[in-house]
């Protein structure tokens, strides 16, 4: 007996979306699994699977849909995907660029703010009576007319770079490879781009290629007035290594969207005033939520008509 599913969702895109999926073909839900692998031997011919830059894509995924031909997820980073089996099974993958890259850049810009101008501690401050019991509250750090570098000046890094014109910053980054179309300064070091910069944004990929590139000698760089701000994922920065440099001083402060082992926190960063913490939610506003759904919708309408993605990775 043949199955009769087409499309194997493992992320939602919203209940609007979900519902357009479901009447144009025959999906399989399973985003109320914990662990979808048992249940995708439901789905032997599927051509397509839906997951999620949270979600990941595994090989064993791979293996038991033996159909598949396309992976749309919805999300950019692609670091937890099995890249490697895609290849190996031919399979094409998507991810769904450009559309968030506003609103991640604005949550960096949040953090640093939260950090720089202590807005998170002046909230508590005022909620818990201490500003009428305590009195003065701890200065701040100027954010206009300062030196931003971004690490990883791709779609988001430059989304952030742009909102630097805004506050009079001066810009600079580093990539592994110079953009000859940045009107921004390259950095071919990390540590240097740390040196130089008041606030350190990251907006690179995650994965072993940029597993703790952010370590003490980059910390100690940024010094005991700079902030990092980390908006990529959580394994660039070594967590060790970031708790020491607060707890000893040698860094002024950081705000982190993402972190190693989410959504554990290490306990040390959740007494510690000059840090900011949000729950890896920079792209999650109404708009974006949506307009991630419609590209993923995008790829998944696309790959069933003409057998091609939209936004492919590879
Ligand atoms: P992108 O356009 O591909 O840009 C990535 C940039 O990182 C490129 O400029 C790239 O330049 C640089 N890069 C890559 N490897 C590097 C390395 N080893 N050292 C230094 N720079 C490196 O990607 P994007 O769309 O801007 O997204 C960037 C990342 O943001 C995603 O991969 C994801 O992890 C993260 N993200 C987080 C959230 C959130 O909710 N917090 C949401 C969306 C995305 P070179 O190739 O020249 O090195």
């Amino acid at each position: 007996m043949t199955s009769p599913y087409q499309i194997v969702q493992l992320a939602s895109l919203g209940q609007a979306m979900d519902e357009e999926l479901a009447r144009n073909y025959s999906v399989l839900p399973l985003w109320l699994e914990s662990d979808p692998l048992p249940r995708l031997a439901e789905a032997p011919d599927a051509i397509l699977l839906i997951t999620s830059a949270r979600l990941g894509l595994m090989r064993s995924w791979l293996e038991a849909l033996p159909g598949l031909k396309a992976v749309c997820s919805w999300g950019v980073g692609y670091d937890n995907f099995d890249m490697q089996a895609a290849g190996e099974h031919g399979v094409a993958v998507s991810n769904t660029p450009d559309v968030l890259d506003n609103c991640v850049a604005d949550m960096a810009w949040a953090l640093m703010f939260s950090v720089a101008r202590r807005t998170s501690l002046g909230d508590r401050y005022v909620k818990s009576g201490q500003w009428k019991s305590v009195g003065g509250f701890p200065l701040g750090t100027r954010v206009s007319g300062k030196r931003l570098g971004i690490v990883g000046l791709g779609r988001i890094g430059l989304a952030i770079a742009k909102r630097g014109a805004g506050f009079d910053m001066d810009v600079r980054y580093h990539n592994r490879r110079e953009r000859p179309d940045a009107p921004y300064a390259y950095e071919a070091s990390l540590t240097d781009l740390a040196r130089w910069a008041d606030f350190l944004i990251l907006a690179c990929p995650g994965g072993p290629e940029t597993r703790h590139i952010v370590n003490s000698e980059v910390l100690r760089a940024l010094g005991p007035q700079g902030i990092l701000v980390n908006i990529a994922r959580g394994s660039v920065v070594d967590d060790a290594a970031l708790v020491e440099a607060l707890r000893s001083g040698e860094l002024g402060g950081a705000g982190l969207d993402v972190f190693t082992d989410e959504p554990r926190v290490p306990a040390a960063l959740l007494d510690m005033d000059n840090v900011s913490l949000m729950p890896h939610v920079s792209s999650n506003t109404r708009e974006t939520r949506h307009d991630l759904g419609r590209r993923v919708m995008d790829n998944v309408l696309s790959f069933m008509e003409t057998g091609r993605l939209v936004t492919p990775l590879r």
